[in-house]
């Protein structure tokens, strides 16, 4: 079996195309990850995401050691067996899932959170994330750290920063071969905060850098001069995951940044709203407007959905609330994300990345008809 490894394939000014490779498989970059949070991608079947093409999928160390804990994962001999999903998993360390609950104490020792499950008190630190993360045998795990809100005072992101450094050489010390550690740089919307923790989190040598802190509710040119910033200071030879972007516009300006590695609910939440996604922008199937309509979501589509069913069978089930119109909906979106990625190698490849943006820009934000 395969270890990790990573390389620069091409580059067009920062845009890259690179090759990663881990126990479980390679693949091309930029790519998108599929988010399944709970060993689970939403209404996916390990079988759609393999037809769809995906070849790594994110899940979270934190909600796993919450439910099914990990004497469950240790029984079936780690996350790829439980979920029957035999290619690359990536998994986040729970410091995003502690950041967006309610922090009940936090020092240099760890944090204590109440479960969201049943409201009892949850002590982790990085101890117990690459604990909870071996025992899931993620290809790809991410060092434990401490996000921090955009409306944080300086000097809370400040000490969040120090915090994550802290925490980040820990969880170096804890995690080897064949597992890959991938660095967490923070430091929130402070260029210099976020130029320090690219210094800090660069000093240690891990298989990836990650941008955390960003795409949580700041104003979008700050998301990207924040991203600018921390990758003109990230080793050109390891991979760069932004973590938490899945909108197909923002995926295209990070990859202009020179970012590689993406994950976001966003294609299976908004499937679960009705909304598909195409290359000439969101049709919302709910409206009244597909109720006659006999052509599929998008004809150039290859999809299971696209190849099978009506834009008018789709509405229907809709409004009759049945869960097969967000599952047709979900394996769609999920094509669309993985096709969209591979037009966007290509383009690399071919030298046309500038063209393919514009012009994807401008039919996607149109609307569809
Ligand atoms: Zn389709």
């Amino acid at each position: 079996m395969a270890g990790f490894d990573f390389k620069v394939l091409k580059t067009l000014g920062r845009v890259r195309l690179g090759v990663l490779e881990t126990p479980h498989g390679g693949f091309e970059t930029p790519i998108f990850m599929p988010v399944g949070t709970n060993a689970n991608v939403k209404l996916m079947t390990p079988r759609d995401l393999e037809e769809a093409g995906a070849r790594i999928i994110l899940s979270n160390a934190f909600h796993l050691y919450l439910k099914p804990g990990l004497d469950v994962i240790k029984k079936h001999g780690g996350l790829h067996n439980f979920m029957a999903w035999n290619r690359s998993i990536l998994t986040d360390s729970g410091g995003f899932q502690v950041f967006s609950l309610k922090i009940k104490k936090i020092d240099e020792n760890g944090v204590v959170v109440k479960s969201p499950i049943d409201g009892s008190d949850v002590f982790i630190n990085p101890e117990v994330s690459m604990e909870i993360q071996k025992t899931l045998g993620s290809d790809i795990v991410m060092a434990f750290d401490q996000c921090s809100d955009p409306s944080a005072t300086y000097e809370e992101t400040k000490e969040a920063m120090e915090r994550t450094f802290k925490w980040a050489k820990k969880s170096r010390e804890l995690i080897s071969k064949p597992q890959a550690l991938f660095g967490i740089v923070q430091g929130g919307i402070f260029e210099d905060l976020r130029r320090k923790s690219t210094e800090q989190i660069t000093s240690i040598d891990f298989e990836g850098y990650a941008i955390g802190g960003l795409s949580v509710g700041e104003p979008r040119d700050i998301t990207l001069k924040m991203t600018d910033v921390v990758t003109r200071l990230l080793p050109e030879e390891k991979p760069r995951y932004f973590m938490g972007a899945g909108s197909p516009e923002l995926i295209l300006e990070l990859v202009s940044l020179g970012v590689d590695m993406f994950d976001s609910v966003f294609p299976t939440r908004v499937a679960r709203h009705g909304v598909a996604l195409t290359y000439n922008g969101k049709l919302n199937l709910r409206a009244a407007k597909y109720r006659y309509d006999t052509r599929p979501i998008d004809e150039s589509c290859k999809c299971y959905t696209c190849k099978t069913f009506t834009r008018s069978y789709i509405h229907h089930l809709l409004s009759k609330k049945e869960v097969l119109g967000q599952i047709l909906l979900t394996i769609h979106n999920i094509n669309f994300m993985i096709d969209f990625m591979k037009k966007l190698r290509r383009s690399i490849m071919e030298e046309k990345f500038e063209k393919f943006k514009e012009s994807f820009l401008k039919s996607y934000g149109g609307i569809a008809s």
